[in-house]
């Protein structure tokens, strides 16, 4: 029995986990201290379930508790860890490398230093959305003090080769920031394995709240060096200053240690359910183009192109299924995705594209209604 609407757009946000929903309870209404009281038992209980929390975060990825910075999202992390090197390191150099398929919240803060002065270079992917890792290779340069790209993309779910760029960064000794907001929780991420310097990740993309997020900052190996940009008391270590939300931060602990151990059977399951929903609609429809890595992918991204209709006509025309075209900031917009446009997509292509986002709730028979609904409605369009 399913009870539509059916929710497939778990790249844009995810429900609350109700395992995560009752470990953050507690610290609206009995358990209400500041952090960053010293001086009671209130303010020691929540300085407590934060360390718990930092911990958690930590161990899903690798690192220890004092690498943990939390913030209000992927956002803000994204923002802090380029804003933050660029400042702290300006003495070395003035030239930063990212990718053209970056969340604007990675292009935005490199355009911001761009009219500053700084030198932002933009790599290119391959039609799979995969940075080419020959041009990161050769415009890394003495004045390069970082190096950002993501682990996977948020509009077509494309992961890029993380083991390899991590490689490169460590040989030409480069710092590298990675926008894991929709990768972790959904495929390992081992900053120390990787080689990764600053990972940014989101609460609301892993089934905790909205409102909280965090940035990895290694201090083992190599101490990465961070000029904060929200000042004003010097909580979290000066990184970031400000009252921490001591429930969001429960909450993202909570996801995070669900994910250590859920994550692989979750992957398998969801991967099953991607394909199921690709092949039912495969075998009804013709004109269906893939976008995005056919193997190396989030197991829960499905990115289709139907030829010959308009994506936003069959998005209103599938009221009972909630999908997007793309990332949530565009959706709506009438221009074509910039993500899309990298891959070399055309145009009519690219209009007539549905990002199906796949989550931990997503069942069986979702997907088959979904699929139905699907084939129906585009061939409705396309008479
Ligand atoms: C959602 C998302 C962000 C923004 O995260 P918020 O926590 O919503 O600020 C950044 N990067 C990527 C890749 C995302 O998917």
């Amino acid at each position: 029995m399913i009870s539509p609407p059916v929710y497939l757009d778990n790249l844009a946000t995810t429900a609350v986990d109700p395992r995560v929903v009752e470990a953050i309870l507690p610290f609206f209404t009995h358990q209400y201290g500041n952090a960053g009281s010293k001086t009671h038992a209130f303010g020691w209980a929540a300085m407590e379930a934060v360390d718990r929390a930092r911990s958690q975060v930590a161990s899903l990825i690798g690192a220890t508790s004092k690498e943990i910075c939390f913030t209000s999202g992927a956002t803000e992390a994204n923002d802090l860890a380029i804003k933050g090197v660029a400042q702290a390191y300006g003495a070395k150099g003035n030239h930063i490398i990212t990718c053209v398929t970056e969340h604007k919240a990675v292009l935005d803060p490199c355009a911001r230093l761009a009219r500053q002065g700084f030198e932002v270079t933009y790599l290119a992917t391959d039609s799979y959305g995969v940075v080419d890792l020959d041009q990161l290779r050769d415009a890394i340069g003495e004045r390069t003090v970082l190096v950002s790209i993501m682990a996977a993309n948020n509009e077509i779910g494309t992961l890029q080769p993380l083991q390899e760029i991590g490689a490169i960064v460590k040989e030409k000794d480069v710092l590298w920031h990675c926008d894991g907001a929709q990768a972790l929780a959904k495929i390992p991420l081992d900053v120390n394995a990787l080689g990764i310097d600053l990972l940014s990740f989101s609460g609301h993309k892993i089934y905790a709240p909205k409102g909280i997020g965090g940035l990895y900052i290694r201090r083992r190996g190599k101490r990465v060096r961070l000029q904060a940009q929200l000042e004003g008391g010097g909580q979290e270590g000066g990184w970031r200053a400000g009252t921490l939300n001591v429930p969001g931060a429960v909450g993202l602990g909570a996801a995070c240690e669900i994910a250590s151990s859920e994550m692989a059977q979750e992957a398998t399951r969801l991967t099953a359910l991607r394909q199921q929903l690709y092949q039912q609609i495969n075998a009804h429809l013709v004109g269906v183009c893939l976008n995005g890595h056919p193997v190396n992918r989030l197991p829960g991204c499905l990115h289709l192109s139907f030829a010959g209709v308009d994506g936003a006509k069959v998005l209103i025309a599938l009221k009972d299924v909630a999908l997007s075209a793309g990332a949530a900031c565009t959706s709506g917009s009438n221009v074509v995705s910039y993500v899309l446009e990298a891959l070399g997509l055309e145009r009519d292509l690219a209009f007539s594209s549905l990002r199906f986002g796949l989550g931990r709730f997503t069942t069986s028979e979702e997907i088959k209604y979904v699929s139905d609904r699907v084939i129906e409605t585009v061939k409705q369009e396309r008479v």
